[in-house]
C-alpha cells in the first residue's frame, strides 16, 4: 500500500481545496445560460446583475453584515491590496494620516503590500510585536496606535502557522482611538464562525480557493462609511470601488461556498480536529528535534506546521512527493526557495530550525488511514533529508 502511488494523498488544505460540488452545479448555468453582462439594462444583463446581488445578500446574512458592505474581488490578494492601499492612500487624503501597522507574520498579500506602500508611496511602516507563536494581542497593539495611523493589518487565521489572533478585542482598541483596522480572515473564513456584527474590524478579506470555492475569486468587507479609494479604476462596478465586468460564476460560487462552509462547521469540526491532534502528538513523539510552529491550542481547526532541525524544508517536501503525500513548507509557493520564511523567523526560530519547516493541513476528506500511512512514512523521510542535509552542510 506504501508504494501504490495511485493512490496520492493531498494534505495542503491550506494552499487551495477541491470546489464542493454542490458548489459547481451552482455555478455552471452562469457560464452558458446567464451568461448577459451584469451591467447590461436588457434582460440577458438583469439576470446576471440579480445573481450578483444574491450572492451579494446571501453573503452578507452569513456574515451578519449588510449586502452594500461586500464587495466582489479577483481574490485574497486583490481584496488585501485593496483593503491596504484604498486605505491608506484615502486616509491619507482625507487626514493626513501616513503610518501603517502590520505584524512580522502576515500573508505577503499584505505584508508586500505595505512594504511598497513604504518604499513607493510615503507611507511609514510600523510591526506590532509577535509572541513565540505568532499571535498578537490588543495590549500589543494599542500603545502603537496614533492619530497619524492611515491602517492597520492584523491577520485573523494564519496560513503558515496556523495561529488565531483575537481580532475582535483588536478591532474594539483600534475603534476606540479611531483608527481603521483590516484583517485577513482568507483563511479563518474556512475554519472559525465569522459574525461581523462581533467583529467591528473596518475591513475584512476573503477568498474563494481555501473554502471549496473556486480560484480567481475573493471579497472585501467595508463597513459603512469606511474611507476607500479604488486601485482598480475603469467602469462602476462595485460601487465604483472595483473597476471590471463581474465575475458572475465565481461570485456565486464564493457565495455558495462561504455559506455551506460557515453552516457545517459545527458537524465538520470535531473529526478534522481530532485527526490533526493525533498527527501533531505524534509526529512530536516520534521525530527527534522536532516543535509544532504557532499557537498548540489558538490554532486553525485543520493545521498543523512543524520545525525539523538540519532539514531543507524544499528536501523534505519532494521527498514526501515521491512517497505520494502532498504537503508544504513556508509560505512559499514554491519550492527551492532556500530562504527561511519571516514569519517563521520572526517567531524566534534560528534559521537552522526555520529552514526545516513543513505544513501539513488537512481536509474533510482526509481519513484515519491517510494520517496513519502519513505517519507511518515521516519519520524515515525526516532521516534521509537530515542525511541529505549533513552531506551538502
Ligand atoms: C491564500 C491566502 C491569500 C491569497 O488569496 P488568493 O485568493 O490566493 O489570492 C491571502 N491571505 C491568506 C491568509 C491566504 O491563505
Amino acid at each position: 500500500m506504501v508504494s501504490d502511488f495511485s493512490s496520492r494523498t493531498y494534505l495542503d488544505y491550506a494552499a487551495s481545496t477541491p470546489v464542493d460540488p454542490r458548489v459547481l452545479e451552482k455555478m455552471l448555468p452562469y457560464f452558458t445560460d446567464t451568461f448577459g453582462n451584469p451591467s447590461s439594462t436588457h434582460w440577458y444583463g438583469q439576470r446576471s446583475e440579480a445573481a450578483i446581488e444574491a450572492a451579494r445578500r446571501q453573503i452578507a446574512d452569513v456574515l451578519c453584515i449588510q449586502p452594500e458592505e461586500i464587495l466582489f474581488t479577483s481574490g485574497g490578494s486583490e481584496s488585501d491590496n485593496l483593503a491596504l492601499r484604498g486605505a491608506a492612500w484615502m486616509t491619507r487624503e482625507t487626514r493626513g494620516a501616513n503610518q501603517i501597522l502590520i505584524t512580522p507574520v502576515e500573508h505577503p498579500a499584505v505584508a508586500k503590500t505595505a512594504r511598497a506602500l513604504a518604499a513607493h508611496h510615503g507611507f511609514q511602516l510600523e510591526y506590532a510585536p509577535v509572541d513565540t507563536f505568532g499571535g498578537t494581542t490588543p495590549q500589543d497593539v494599542e500603545p502603537l496606535l496614533r492619530t497619524s495611523t492611515a491602517v492597520v493589518s492584523i491577520i485573523h487565521g494564519n496560513n503558515e502557522i496556523g495561529t488565531i489572533n483575537p481580532v475582535a478585542e483588536i478591532a474594539e482598541v483600534c475603534a476606540a482611538s479611531s483608527v481603521l483596522l483590516h484583517t485577513d480572515a482568507v483563511q479563518a473564513a474556512a475554519h472559525l464562525p465569522l459574525n461581523l456584527s462581533k467583529i467591528r474590524a473596518d475591513l475584512v478579506s476573503l477568498g474563494g480557493h481555501k473554502l471549496h470555492g473556486p480560484k480567481g475569486i475573493g471579497a472585501l468587507f467595508v463597513r459603512r462609511g469606511t474611507p476607500l479609494l479604488p486601485i482598480l479604476t475603469g467602469g462602476s462596478q462595485e460601487f465604483g470601488l472595483r473597476a471590471g465586468t463581474s465575475n458572475v460564476p465565481l461570485i456565486v460560487g464564493l457565495a455558495e461556498a462561504l455559506a455551506i462552509t460557515q453552516a457545517e462547521l459545527a458537524q465538520t469540526t470535531g473529526k478534522i480536529m481530532a485527526m490533526r491532534n493525533k498527527l501533531v502528538a505524534e509526529v512530536l513523539e516520534a521525530i527527534p528535534d522536532s516543535i509544532l510552529t504557532g499557537h498548540p491550542e489558538a490554532r486553525l481547526r485543520n493545521h498543523s506546521s512543524f520545525a525539523f532541525k538540519g532539514v531543507n524544508g524544499s528536501e523534505l517536501l519532494m521527498l514526501l512527493d515521491g512517497q505520494g503525500f502532498a504537503c508544504s513548507s513556508g509560505s512559499a509557493c514554491k519550492t527551492g526557495n532556500p530562504e527561511p520564511s519571516e514569519t517563521l523567523l520572526a517567531l524566534g526560530l534560528a534559521p537552522e530550525w526555520a529552514s526545516g519547516s513543513l505544513r501539513v493541513t488537512l481536509g474533510p476528506q482526509t481519513t484515519d488511514a491517510e494520517i496513519q500511512r502519513f505517519l507511518s512514512v515521516l519519520p524515515g523521510v525526516i532521516e534521509t533529508a537530515r542525511a541529505l542535509e549533513s552531506q551538502t552542510a
